[in-house]
């Protein structure tokens, strides 16, 4: 697909973010690039269109920008699943390992409904932690995960990620 390469080189490295030894991948280069953003999502939406998917879940932060055009995209609802103490409303949360200390992410009560059938979206893949969490609330509520979908895979850490046993096509096929 030619318009890999597009979208690959519009997203900026920038070293030592934001500690150092980190090669911070910044998605908001691709963003600046309308051509490429909007390969992005062209991509994404001819992968999930026409695949029964209900609800696109998008990761805090940036999985809340590529996840609503997808679901408006393939018909779907959209719905955050957020930092702690972010959302208003009753949530459900999920604990997860940080590579120091732990995290948690949540999600409104009823956003998502069993028998849902959901794709997982954010922008960048690295352990997996991060959409492991988002896969067992998801299924915690009685969904079913269809796939998750990134943007960027960290190809050194991809072992890891296949250990993790989520699953990847997303992430790969815009590496
Ligand atoms: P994981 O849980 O180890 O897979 O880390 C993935 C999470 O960390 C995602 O929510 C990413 O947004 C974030 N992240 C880690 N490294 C980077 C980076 O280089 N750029 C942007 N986000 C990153």
């Amino acid at each position: 697909d030619d318009r890999l390469q597009r979208i690959s080189s519009s997203i900026r490295v920038i070293p030592n973010f934001p500690k150092p030894g980190i090669m911070f991948q910044d998605i908001t280069t691709l963003l600046l690039d309308h051509k490429a953003f909007r390969d992005t999502i062209d991509i994404l939406v001819e992968r999930y269109k026409d695949k029964n998917i209900t609800v696109v879940a998008g990761v805090e932060a940036r999985g809340f920008i590529f996840g609503p055009p997808i679901a408006l995209g393939i018909g779907a609802k959209f719905v955050p699943l957020r930092k702690p103490k972010k959302l208003p409303g009753e949530v459900i949360s999920e604990e997860y390992s940080l590579e120091y200390g732990t995290d948690r992410m949540e999600m409104h009560v009823g956003a998502v409904q069993p028998g849902d059938r959901a794709l997982v979206v954010d922008d960048l893949i690295a352990t997996g932690g991060t959409l492991c969490a988002a896969l067992k609330l998801l299924e915690r509520v009685g969904a079913e995960v269809f796939e998750c979908a990134c943007i960027i895979e960290l190809p050194e850490l991809k072992d890891i990620v296949l250990e993790s046993g989520i699953l990847l096509q997303g992430s790969s096929d815009l590496t």
